[in-house]
């Protein structure tokens, strides 16, 4: 097969972007038969999603478990399309526990069936019981109107909104933390119920009711790992577009400017100067970050206002190579850890993301090599711990630009008071076995995943970014749509449906 030169071919789609979203949309496009060129900035695809090594170590940036891959959900039905379902598996994490959350010591293991969840809640705290049923009949009903939305609202669905959606408008604009007065919940069961906020990196004080319910409703239908871990499942999806015969994935390809004429994109810059055309474009890059790439000064007023949006905060992560010693021993195995010093998520995220006071941080812990036996992490007989807390995004990164010294003492201090929370409370002399520790700030995650202030979810999760006030995936260009954590919803399982989305949108016409 000839040599395909990028510079000199009009692809039919351009995709900007090799995040899970912008793979998904281009790999159903590939399939289609259409000529797709995706651009990375990257030297390797997947976004938060794309696998780093480090010596004999592979790490997964930032996702660690999924939702949405049980047969008819998002996931698996891309796959199915990309005839990659049999390739590419998954393990299901354990249905009787695929979550443990571990409040001030006390562990709770979060189930797959949400009535079995409230059952095994109300036994633990029968004092609690009435408004125990009364969060999960809400959570329920708002979550049955979450399976009926369609898409796109038009104006029938609006029209009989409050007869079809009753409770998604009642609760549009609640936060957890409004629904848990209204029911007098106990501290105790508030914190365990929100367990999972890690999840959209928001406290109940300020996330939006609905996406919690999305989050738990999408956990709870089941938790998954690909069975040969998350770079076999974003390099088959890249191998979908790489082996196409017309399409082409760049890495290491930066675009600093999409050049636009009246209403239409024709072309993109990359940094080194070569340009791409197509006829439609797709920016899997973060809304905000596309408008400074189309260079506009002003925005179209109602596009503009769609932008105005809050990042989700940053995140710290700590990767570590286990040598000599089996988790499965210390609370480990087919589930996350997530450790709570006490009952007050609220105060907790407030004194770590305003205050930067990590003497007692919350902590998300995860064992991808307990999720699957598959090899390709690490050497034999050693395991991985990944651990991940919230964290303050312009902090590290004006520490980063102006004093790298005092950067790297700070990311030491806080690995150091982790490991001692970690081996005080869960793994004794955990030090002592670690042959790979590494540590990624909010700006490792702006500076490898191209994340505007190191947001981990895109546009913060709070009611009024969520819904109506979402950004959409068409632009005020005709030939320009965004499918990405912001245009679309976070999470592996959102991103693919939101190239999904886009996908069967473009393949109407
Ligand atoms: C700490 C943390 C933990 C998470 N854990 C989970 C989890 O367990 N499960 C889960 O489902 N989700 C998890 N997520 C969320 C999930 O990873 C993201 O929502 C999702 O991967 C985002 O996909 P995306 O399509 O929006 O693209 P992104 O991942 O944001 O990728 C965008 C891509 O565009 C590229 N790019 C940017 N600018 C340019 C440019 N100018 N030119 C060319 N390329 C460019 C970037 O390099 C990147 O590859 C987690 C996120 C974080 C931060």
């Amino acid at each position: 097969m000839p040599e395909l030169d990028p510079t000199t071919t009009r692809f039919d789609d351009l995709v900007i972007g090799a995040g899970m979203a912008g793979l998904t949309v281009a790999a159903l496009l590939a399939a289609d038969g259409r000529k797709v060129l995706v651009v990375e900035a990257h030297d390797t695809p997947g976004g938060y999603a794309h696998t780093f090594a480090v010596g004999d170590y592979r790490f997964c940036a930032q996702v660690h478990y999924i939702f949405g891959c049980g047969e008819g959900e998002t996931v698996h039905e891309v796959l199915r399309r990309l005839d990659l379902a049999d390739a590419v598996k998954f393990h299901r994490l354990d249905p009787e526990g695929f979550d443990h959350v571990v409040v001030a010591g006390e562990r709770y293991r979060i189930p797959n069936g949400l009535e079995k969840f409230r059952d095994r809640m109300i036994r633990r705290c029968p004092e609690a019981a009435t408004p125990l049923r009364g969060y999960f009949d809400a959570v329920m009903a708002i979550g049955r109107e979450l399976d009926r939305l369609p898409p796109k609202l038009g104006w029938r669905e609006l029209a009989t909104a409050p007869l079809r959606f009753p409770h998604l408008l009642r609760y549009r604009t609640w936060t957890l933390q409004r629904l848990y007065d209204h029911l007098r919940m106990p501290p105790r069961m508030q914190a365990v119920l929100a367990g999972q906020a890690g999840d959209y990196l928001l406290p109940p004080a300020e996330v939006s009711l609905l996406l919690h319910v999305a989050l738990v409703r999408g956990y709870d239908r089941g938790a998954y790992y690909p069975e040969r871990h998350f770079q076999h499942l974003v390099g088959s999806v890249a191998d979908r577009i790489r082996d196409r015969a017309g399409c082409a994935l760049l890495l290491k390809t930066p675009i600093d400017h999409i050049d636009v004429r009246g209403d239409r994109v024709v072309g993109v810059r990359a940094r080194d100067g070569r340009t791409f055309t197509a006829e439609r474009y797709v920016s899997n890059v973060d809304p905000k970050q596309t408008a400074v790439l189309l260079g506009r000064k002003r925005l179209p007023d109602d596009w503009g206002r769609k932008l105005r949006y809050a990042y989700s905060s940053g995140n710290l992560t700590l990767y570590l190579g286990v040598e000599g010693l089996d988790l499965r021993q210390h609370g480990f195995g087919s589930h996350n850890v997530w450790h709570y010093p006490h009952d007050d998520l609220n105060a907790i995220y407030r004194r770590q993301l305003v205050d930067r006071d990590f003497a007692e941080p919350w902590l998300f812990m995860s064992t991808p090599t307990l999720h699957t036996d598959a090899p390709g992490l690490c050497p034999p007989g050693h395991q991985i711990l990944e651990l991940a807390t919230s964290a303050p995004h312009a902090y590290f990164r004006k520490l980063r630009d102006t004093d790298r010294r005092r950067y790297n003492a700070e990311k030491k201090q806080l690995r150091d008071r982790i490991l001692q929370i970690v081996e005080e409370r869960y793994v004794p002399g955990l030090r002592a076995h670690l042959a790979m520790r590494v540590m990624g700030t909010p700006a490792t995650n702006e500076r490898f995943c191209g994340a505007p202030a190191g947001n981990a979810y895109g546009a913060a999760l709070t009611p009024a970014n969520v819904g109506l006030g979402r950004v959409p995936a068409e632009t005020p260009w005709a030939n320009l749509w965004l499918a990405n954590a912001t245009a679309g919803y976070p999470s592996v399982a959102g991103t693919v449906r939101a190239g999904f989305d886009l996908y069967q949108k473009l393949a109407r016409g």
